[in-house]
């Protein structure tokens, strides 16, 4: 049986199933929800090489037929002209508003399908099939879709919340090592921010989610707990949400910093190095104990995720330009940085008044 999670927004509010072989259930739990629907799959070409068949298959025996529309694989699908490739294929099939569009694969896919589903007739419904650890624990769930500008990441886009999730874990043995511990690397995030006993659980269970089994459900579902909580507090991101963000600033700045080159650096390993520098710099600034930062960069380093900036292949630009992203990725007021910071494991909180200047040394001494 699989582990349900429910996330709680009123009449919008939907189901997220954890466990091993949803995809060969995925017609029935659609149908339940949605009868009598047709159905479109978005994936991309590497998904669908590993699991479209298995899909497909769950899909027919509940009467489904979907129509399928393949993207390339890669952050450079999140476009314009994929996004009109997408849109053009849900037409061609002739589906209608109540009809459900599915995202098959990782965030990518996840981000492109449910920005095309919310535009298309004013809005389709969703259904979201992730199959990246990133997409089963952090971009499946919440609703934020849309895709890239030149002018920069996640741009242009709109909130659709789906009608449900499926996280067949089972789909995860086929993820490429580094990407399973880029997203182990947002499932930590979580215990980092409020959860200090999923943390604990993690540097003793760490590798079972890797290997597969129960611990691996239970640790997705965890993530999905502390998602779903925090988006139903904060749909919008007027508030709390900002905390999934920790370990995003000094991370993104890191992504730009090496041209978003993911042979060097992908996002979660990214958000890896970010959140041992949050913690790090905490404890410069004398709110979070040093063995606490030592905690963080001893449990990434033991799972194999880079953890500090000397991990990144090649050369990085010098502290100075290095902020420089930051301040590009941030409003700066008068000087002052919003950042999420901590006092300790699992007490993470939004600062909203750090001085350039301490990130600025901070990043001086740890380059
Ligand atoms: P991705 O979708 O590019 O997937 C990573 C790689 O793994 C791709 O090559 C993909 O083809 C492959 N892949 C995926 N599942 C597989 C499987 N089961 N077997 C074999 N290969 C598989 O990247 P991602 O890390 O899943 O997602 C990153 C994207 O998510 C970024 O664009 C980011 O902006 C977005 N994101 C969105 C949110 C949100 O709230 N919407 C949150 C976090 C991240
Ligand atoms: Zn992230």
């Amino acid at each position: 049986q699989p582990v349900t999670v429910e996330v709680g927004l009123g009449d919008r509010a939907y189901d997220i199933l954890i466990g091993s072989g949803l995809l060969s259930r995925a017609g029935a739990e659609i149908s339940r929800r949605l009868p009598g629907t047709r159905a479109a799959v978005v994936t991309d070409e590497n998904v669908a090489a590993a699991h479209l068949d298995t899909l497909r298959t769950g899909l027919e025996k509940s009467g489904i037929q979907p129509a399928i529309i393949t993207m390339p694989p890669g952050e450079k699908t999140k476009s314009f002209a994929h996004l009109e490739a997408v849109v053009d294929g849900l037409l061609a099939a002739r589906l209608e508003r109540g009809d459900v569009v599915i995202a098959l694969g990782g965030g990518v896919i996840g981000d492109l399908t449910g920005f095309a589903a919310g535009i298309v007739r004013r809005g389709m419904n969703f259904v979201q099939v992730p199959t990246s650890l990133l997409a089963q624990v952090d971009s499946s769930v919440g609703g934020k879709t849309g895709i890239n500008s030149p002018r920069g990441k996640n741009l242009v886009g709109v909130f659709l919340q789906p009608k449900l999730v499926l996280a067949d874990t089972e789909v995860l043995d086929t993820l490429p090592i580094r990407e399973f511990r880029a997203g182990y690397a947002e499932l930590a995030k979580y215990g980092l921010i409020d959860r200090p006993d999923f943390f604990a659980w993690l540097e003793t269970n760490w590798e079972k989610v890797f290997a597969g089994g129960p611990e691996r459900v239970e640790a997705i579902a965890e993530a999905c707990r502390a998602k779903a909580d925090v988006v139903a507090r904060d749909e919008f991101e007027t508030g709390d949400r900002a905390l999934l963000n920790l370990g995003h600033t000094f991370g993104h700045a890191l992504e730009a910093a090496t041209q978003y080159d993911g042979t060097r650096l992908v996002h979660g390993e990214g958000v890896a190095i970010g959140m041992a520098l949050a913690y790090r710099f905490s404890s410069r600034l004398n709110l979070a104990s040093p063995d606490d930062a030592a905690r963080v960069e001893a449990h990434l380093r033991a799972v194999g995720l880079p953890w500090r900036m000397a991990d990144i292949p090649g050369d990085l630009p010098d502290a100075d330009a290095l902020l420089s992203f930051i301040t590009q990725d941030k409003k700066v007021s008068r000087g002052a940085l919003t950042f999420i910071l901590t006092r300790g494991i699992g007490e993470a909180f939004i600062a909203k008044d750090v001085p350039a200047s301490e990130v600025l040394a901070f990043l001086r001494e740890n380059h």
